[in-house]
């Protein structure tokens, strides 16, 4: 059975007092077995998150491919393990259009990170202007077929997908739950393809953009998706917590 997952994106906010004050009042939440809660914080804070924390997992915003070397300001999967994190973000659409990360750099990421151990969540989405003029599934062919493209099929066991549509990143508007179920058939079906139907059932895919206290439940009700990648409601505790119980009280495969 797929696991459910809620992991939050800090983005490049908050403070260490922030990640101290944040993490000491998830650690008194009763958190359910059932969802795997994983925080990523800005990488500084990685380290003292990580000591802290309890019953949840934490992950880094971003990965290099590189085991070590002259690479200024990148951090090695290897680095990003020693300061206990157990998951790393791939491939965000913000690495994508700010840092001009493409589908190439992105599969070396999602190799190097799994094979040193990480789990990997591997973001994919369409732009407004992609989906409107009728390239959605293109899209996201191309960033999952060649974003896995350089695993082995032991790998896939330590993959994650999240779909974020990029016009629902942070504005507010909210994927509908049938828009999001579509594509997120779709993933399934492309991982299927390259991994074998039984494998593809058990890689859990994360529906993010702008998920919300409101509209979680609903989203998270939909067959194929197994939780969510949530960015700004990440960052305010109380409503983080609600987003964790909705997806524990749903049933994987849906309702
Ligand atoms: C994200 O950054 O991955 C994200 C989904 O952000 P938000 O929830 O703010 O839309």
């Amino acid at each position: 059975m797929r696991q459910k997952i809620v992991a939050g994106n800090w983005k490049m906010n908050g403070s260490r007092a922030f990640a101290n004050d944040f993490v000491s009042g998830l650690n008194r939440a009763v958190l359910s077995d059932d969802v795997e809660v994983v925080l990523c914080p800005p990488a500084p804070y990685l380290a003292t998150v990580s000591s802290q924390i309890k019953g949840a997992k934490v992950g880094a915003q971003n990965v290099y491919f590189e085991v070590s070397g002259a690479y200024t300001g990148e951090l090695s999967s290897q680095i990003i393990r020693d300061v206990g994190c157990e998951y790393v973000l791939v491939g965000h659409s913000e690495r994508r259009a700010l840092f001009s990360e493409d589908d190439e750099l992105v599969a070396k990421k999602v190799k190097s990170a799994i094979g040193s151990g990480l789990k990997v969540v591997l973001c994919v989405g369409e732009t407004l202007d992609e989906r409107t003029s009728g390239r959605l599934e293109e899209i996201i062919s191309t960033q999952v077929l060649v974003g896995t493209g350089l695993l082995e099929p032991q790998d896939f066991a330590s993959l994650v997908v999240a779909y974020e549509p990029v016009w629902a990143i942070g504005t507010g508007q909210t994927a509908s739950p049938q828009q999001a179920q579509e594509v997120h058939t779709l993933i399934r079906l492309l991982l299927s393809n390259v991994a074998g139907k039984k494998v593809a059932e058990n890689i859990s895919i994360l529906y993010g953009g702008s998920v919300t206290a409101d509209t979680a439940a609903e989203i998270f009700a939909q067959k194929d998706i197994d939780g969510g990648l949530v960015g700004g409601a990440s960052l305010r505790l109380e409503e983080f917590l609600v987003i964790c119980d909705h997806c524990a009280n749903t049933i994987v495969g849906g309702r």
